[in-house]
């Protein structure tokens, strides 16, 4: 398994780490398998959305802020609630076929790590499952 350390620069904000998530794929040699993208974080999230248009990251930030805004009133005391909820809404893990030893992703697609409470050093695990043929 692999970790990639990230250090997130907004309170919301999406990553893309496609680039380094198919270089731990190339890395592990696996040919046919999948790929387990986790963050064990409770206020973050992974997910796969379009990465060549940055407005449509934009634009799912935005709406997920209109959704569950900051600063209304919750229970939790650590004043962070709705970046809770963001995560829940997003998920915490994304599982990937690989074939040919590649992601396989379609061509629009990128995976993002997403940011709800920052900025954080945050950490997201990357294990790569070889398969039957
Ligand atoms: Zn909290």
């Amino acid at each position: 398994m692999e970790t990639l350390e990230l250090k997130t620069k907004s309170r919301n904000e999406f990553v893309d780490l496609t680039r380094e998530i198919n270089q731990a794929v190339k890395k592990s040699g696996v040919l046919e398998g999948f790929c387990l993208v986790y963050v064990p974080h409770t206020t973050a999230g992974i997910t796969i959305n379009e990465g060549a248009d940055p407005d449509v990251v934009k634009d799912i930030l935005k709406h997920l802020e209109e959704l569950v805004p900051a600063g209304k009133r919750f229970l939790h005391t650590e004043g962070n609630s709705d970046a809770h909820i963001k995560s829940s809404l997003v998920g915490v893990s994304q599982l990937i076929p690989i074939t040919g030893g590649k992601l396989a992703l379609g061509t629009w697609q990128a995976i993002f790590f997403c940011e709800f409470d920052g900025p954080r050093t945050r950490n997201v695990l990357v294990q790569v499952v070889p398969s039957g043929k």
